[in-house]
């Protein structure tokens, strides 16, 4: 029987894995997280069957169905984190450590399977800004994990700020868990977003359930009284221990702050977000192929360009539960040696529109950069300001990024340029031609103690205790 394991339990590696099973094959799901549902269906683990918040929770029924499906026919390992993948061998082996993520006593597991389905997500990104480094300054992705599982607000005046879609479920987690969101402020202008979306609009028919979701968003939107401002960004956040104000000012098309515009607004949290970027520490490590545009590459049944990879989701463009689900019941399927299901390809054709369509709205624009100071941190882990990164560039102009990392330290630290990467990246590419390395690998995809390493997995538990790991 085809050992097929899925990595993620997201909407596409429920979906995968549920698929894979039901066309036969012997399936292990691994999540880093204690919970299934990914950032689509997040929750505390105690709100497994009614969600905490319903209001935030979105087709939940289908939510249940793909859990009960996986855990029926599948086996299941959570607080799961997958650190490398080993393809010198014959068959790739995936490496695992299993345990709270800061806890003390993880156990070192390891699979090595017939097939491989990678459906890691993404996590958000945020371009920097004067002051975005103040407490109180969140990712929207973290307010919204705070109000869809702790139930908690951020503060009292919220405003969320960024581009694209995810500021409508960021603003309604923020009102729901009890903060007055003073505005919603969409980068975009009205010109771009209606370029994006309008065009021959009812090819987008098939993606309604996006469609009732934003009506909805809308709809709560109004309830809480919460103005939407398109054309608009934050610009600068201002406090002394902690954020007191933001100043916000109108953006042109490219997005350069339009002088004179400017104007401070008091609030005690923000939550920003500029899209999401995917993970992709464990398709590099097995050497999947990549697009121009930093996605895994896959062909119409969601296979990498590596014999036994699979890959769903975020992790192939930005597009939305939805096609992360259709992607995923089609991964799942052809990594247990079936034939996909063609209603999964028809729903993944319609979701790959909506997709391009968001592109198009609500992407970065370049003049961004003319919000920035010499003193603005971009690197926020080793305290890399925009400063020293454009003098360290005119300085040597050849050198590449690799150059730049070890010069300057950007992208070194903890988060290891999960938060900086692209932004240093698209800097060096503002100042001069755009050079070839990428920030994307990382030989280890997470925090690993050399206890941990060293040990191994044929450790005792006394030995663990030993060593305190
Ligand atoms: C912070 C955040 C919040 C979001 N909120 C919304 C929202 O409210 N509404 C909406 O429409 N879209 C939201 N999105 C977009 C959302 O990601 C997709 O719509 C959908 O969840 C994508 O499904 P996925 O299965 O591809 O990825 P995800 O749902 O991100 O699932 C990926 C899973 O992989 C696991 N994983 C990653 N790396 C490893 C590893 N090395 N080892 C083990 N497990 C690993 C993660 O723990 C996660 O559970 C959000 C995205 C982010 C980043």
């Amino acid at each position: 029987m085809t050992h097929v394991v899925v990595v993620g339990a997201g909407p596409a590696g429920l979906a995968a894995a549920a698929a894979a099973a039901e066309a036969g094959a012997r399936v292990t799901l691994l999540d880093g997280a204690e919970h299934l549902g990914g950032q689509f269906w997040r929750h505390a683990r105690a709100d497994d069957d009614a969600p905490r918040a319903p209001r935030l929770q979105h087709a939940w029924s289908r939510y249940r169905a793909l859990r009960d499906a996986v855990r029926r026919e599948c086996e299941v390992v959570l607080g799961a984190s997958v650190w490398a993948i080993d393809v010198s061998g014959e068959r790739a082996v995936l490496h695992a450590l299993v345990g709270e993520a800061d806890g003390r006593a993880r156990e070192p597991r390891s699979w090595r399977p017939d097939a491989v389905v990678l459906a890691t997500g993404a996590h958000d990104r945020t371009l920097p800004f004067p002051g975005w480094d103040l407490p109180g300054v969140v990712t929207a992705g973290a307010a919204q994990a705070y109000a869809k599982a702790e139930g908690i607000a951020l503060g009292r005046r919220v405003v969320v700020a960024g581009a694209g879609p995810f500021l409508l479920p960021a603003a309604v987690s923020a009102a729901t868990a009890g903060s007055r969101v003073v505005g919603v402020y969409e980068a975009n202008p009205l010109r771009t977003l209606a370029s994006g979306w309008l065009p021959r609009a009812w090819r987008l028919a098939g993606a309604w359930r996006k469609g009732i979701e934003a009506a909805g968003y809308l709809a709560d939107l109004a309830r809480h009284r919460i103005p939407y401002r398109v054309g608009t960004a934050v610009v600068a956040a201002h406090g002394r221990e902690r954020v007191e104000a933001v100043t916000i000012a109108a953006l042109d098309a490219t997005w350069r702050p339009v002088a004179g515009s400017e104007r401070v607004v008091e609030t005690d949290a923000v939550c920003v977000s500029h899209g999401f970027l995917p993970r992709l520490e464990l398709p590099v490590a097995a050497g999947c192929a990549l697009s121009a545009e930093r996605f895994v590459v896959v062909d119409e049944d969601q296979r990498t360009s590596v014999p036994g990879f699979w890959a769903a989701g975020e992790i192939t463009g930005i597009a939305g539960a939805d096609a992360a689900i259709a992607e995923g019941r089609v991964a799942g399927a052809s990594a247990a040696g079936a034939v996909p299901d063609p209603r999964a390809l028809r729903m993944r054709a319609r979701h790959g529109r909506f997709a391009e369509r968001m592109h198009a709205a609500h992407g970065i624009r370049g003049g961004w950069t003319a919000w920035l100071t010499d003193e603005t941190v971009v690197c926020r882990c080793e305290e890399v300001s925009y400063g020293r990164l454009v003098a360290t560039l005119r300085h040597a102009p050849d050198a590449g990024l690799r150059s730049l990392k070890l010069a300057t330290r950007a992208g070194l630290g903890i988060c290891q340029a999960r938060v900086c990467g692209r932004t240093v990246e698209e800097l060096i590419v503002a100042e001069r031609a755009p050079g070839d390395a990428t920030s994307d690998a990382r030989p280890l995809a997470i925090p690993v103690r050399l206890a941990e390493l060293a040990l191994g997995e044929d450790a005792t538990p006394s030995q663990r205790k030993e060593h305190d790991v």
